[in-house]
C-alpha cells in the first residue's frame, strides 16, 4: 500500500564551510571581505558579525559567496526536488529513478487534502464507475509500476508512470549569497506550499545558526 506523507517534508544541514585556520563561515567571510580594504589587522574576535552584517547592509553580497553550505531535504516531493534544480547557482545530487526501485512507494500529499476522501468517479471499461480517493489512486499507481517491473520494464521506463508527487531525496550545495535568493523566492507567499514551508523551516533554523547572514529575511 502506498504510504501517504503529510507534512513531513525536512531538512538537514551537513556542512556550512568554516576556513581551515578554524575560522567559523563569518569569520572566513571577513577574511575574505577585509581583503579589500586591506583591513585584517582590524579582525577582533568579536569583529566578523559587524563586519559582514555591515557587508549585507550595503548590499555587498558578492561576498558572502565565500562560505557556502550543504542540506538534505528528505521526504520531499519529485515535484519540489524539480522546482528547486532550477536554480543553477546551486550543485545537486538526487535520488535517481532511473536506478533505484519505487521503493516503498512513499506520495506527498496537499496538506489541506484527504487522503482517503473518495472524490473521483473513474469510468473503467465495461461501464463500470469507481469512486476512488487519492490513498486508492496511488495504490492503483504503485501496482501499475510494480506490475510493469514485474513483467521485465527496467527502472527507468517504468518510472514513466509514478506521480509527481513521489517521493525524493536530494542534496543541495550552494554559496550564502545563492541560499538568500532561494529564501527569497521559495518562501514569498505566491512559492508552492511544499517548497515554501520546507524552506521557511531551515531558513528558521539558520536564523538561529548564522543570524547575520539570514536575519533580514
Ligand atoms: C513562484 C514561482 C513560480 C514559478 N513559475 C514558473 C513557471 O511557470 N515556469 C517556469 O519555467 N519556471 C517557473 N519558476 C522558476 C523560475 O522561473 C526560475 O527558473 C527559478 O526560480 C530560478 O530562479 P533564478 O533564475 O532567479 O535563480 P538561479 O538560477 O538560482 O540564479 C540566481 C541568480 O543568478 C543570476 N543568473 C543565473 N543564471 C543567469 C544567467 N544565465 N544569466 C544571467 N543571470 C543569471 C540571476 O540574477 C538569478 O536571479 C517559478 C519560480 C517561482 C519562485
Amino acid at each position: 500500500m502506498a504510504q501517504i506523507l503529510k507534512n513531513q517534508g525536512s531538512h538537514r544541514i551537513l556542512a556550512i564551510m568554516a576556513g581551515i585556520g578554524g575560522e567559523n563561515s563569518l569569520q572566513l567571510i571577513e577574511l575574505a571581505g577585509r581583503t579589500s580594504y586591506q583591513s585584517r589587522a582590524q579582525i577582533t574576535n568579536d569583529s566578523a558579525a559587524r563586519f559582514v552584517k555591515m557587508l549585507r547592509e550595503r548590499g555587498h553580497e558578492s561576498v558572502l559567496e565565500h562560505s557556502c553550505m550543504t542540506v538534505e531535504f528528505n521526504n520531499v516531493s519529485r515535484g519540489f526536488t524539480h522546482e528547486l534544480v532550477r536554480h543553477r547557482l546551486a550543485s545537486f545530487t538526487q535520488e535517481s529513478t532511473r536506478y533505484v526501485d519505487g521503493g516503498d512507494f512513499k506520495v506527498v500529499i496537499p496538506p489541506a487534502q484527504d487522503k482517503d476522501e473518495k472524490l473521483v468517479e473513474l469510468n473503467l471499461p465495461n461501464g463500470i464507475k469507481l469512486k476512488v480517493s487519492f490513498q486508492d489512486w496511488m495504490d492503483l499507481n504503485e501496482q501499475m509500476y510494480r506490475g510493469l517491473r514485474k513483467a521485465g520494464w527496467i527502472r527507468q521506463d517504468a518510472r514513466q508512470v509514478l506521480p509527481n508527487g513521489i517521493k525524493a531525496q536530494i542534496v543541495v550545495t550552494a554559496n550564502f549569497r545563492e541560499w538568500r535568493h532561494i529564501f527569497k523566492v521559495r518562501t514569498a507567499p505566491d512559492a508552492h506550499w511544499e517548497i515554501r514551508q520546507v524552506m521557511k523551516n531551515l531558513l528558521e533554523d539558520l536564523k538561529k545558526k548564522i543570524p547575520i547572514i539570514f536575519d533580514d529575511l
